[in-house]
């Protein structure tokens, strides 16, 4: 008697440069083997020059799809058949599905962010206090105002960055927006009903720091983020804890983006909670 066996495994990863400390693959690979998925996910160090031949091969091997992180979440875009709606507006791809041989550019920072902000608040309606205009704020601010918040206010150490940011949801979404000052402790504004540090402060090994804000401005009412994974539990939201604020961290919108990439590219509903327990173990 003869078994059948299918030793091919479906192909996903990330292309970046650096990627070795990318943990991304860790949360992916155990959501595959706890769905019973054949597939795995790599690291793949790819330089810029690269790109356009490792997407090509990918697409040649048959992958159905990878993430891209520095440097070449812009730079993927020339390489791609069809940009969504929000990866067009954000103007960065992170995540490619291969459908029949096209490439289709997703952009599930932001998407991630927002599923992991749903836990704990109602982003309609309300007014989102932005600190950061980089790439995650950028990704923020336009999944915030397409998901139907009112008012997206931005403060940036940079202030053009601001200004920038808050032009183009003003000018590009349904949401209303506007910069504010940062120079100095910033006060929050009273109608803020969301506030989110999509800046790198508290980043390791800087996990003393945190957003210069007049933390007595905080009242109990308001949801606070943050983009922060590494550590999660940072000071800006210990202190929004003392005062009294629903949190939500860093790793819950790290392992969201990825819960929309498998769902992308396999079709399969991962579980949140053996993702998390694998990044929770890796970062113990
Ligand atoms: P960028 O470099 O594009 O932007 C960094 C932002 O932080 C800018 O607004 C910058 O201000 C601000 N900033 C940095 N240092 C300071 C400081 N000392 N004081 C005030 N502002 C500061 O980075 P990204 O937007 O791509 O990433 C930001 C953070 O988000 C990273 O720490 C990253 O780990 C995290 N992230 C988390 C994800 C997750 O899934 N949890 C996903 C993606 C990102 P300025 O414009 O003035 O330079």
């Amino acid at each position: 008697m003869t078994a059948t066996h299918n030793f091919l495994s479906t192909l996903t990863g990330v292309f970046a440069s650096p990627v070795a400390e990318n943990p991304t693959g860790v949360m992916v690979e155990a959501a595959y083997r706890h769905h019973g998925v054949a597939a795995r996910y790599v690291n793949c160090d790819v330089a810029p020059e690269n790109l356009e031949a490792a997407v090509r091969g990918a697409v040649a091997m048959g992958w159905v799809g990878f993430n891209c992180s520095l440097p070449h979440k812009v730079a993927v875009m020339a390489f791609l058949d069809e940009i969504a709606e929000s990866a067009a507006l954000i103007g960065a791809v992170n995540c490619v599905v291969v459908r029949e041989g096209r490439l289709v550019g997703e952009n599930t920072d932001g998407q991630g962010f927002l599923a992991s902000l749903r836990t704990t608040v109602d982003p309609r309606s309300q007014v989102a206090l932005v600190l950061g205009a980089g790439g995650a704020a950028r990704a923020i601010a336009v999944e915030l105002a397409l998901a139907g918040a009112r008012k997206i206010v931005i403060a940036n150490r940079s202030p053009q960055r601001a200004a920038d940011l808050a032009r183009h949801v003003k000018e590009r979404t349904p949401a209303d927006a506007a910069a504010i000052d940062w120079a100095g402790t910033l006060t929050v504004p009273d109608d803020a009903g969301i506030v989110i540090n999509a800046t790198s402060i508290g980043l390791f090994p800087h996990v003393d720091e945190r957003p210069d804000l007049d933390y007595g401005s905080l009242g109990p009412a308001t949801a606070v983020a943050d983009v922060i994974p590494n550590p999660p539990h940072t000071a800006f939201l210990r202190a929004a804890e003392a005062r009294g604020c629903a949190t939500i961290d860093g790793l819950g919108m790290l392992v969201n983006q990825a819960v929309i990439g498998i769902r992308l590219w396999t079709g399969v509903d991962a579980d949140t909670h053996v993702m998390r327990a694998a990044l929770d173990e890796l970062f113990a």
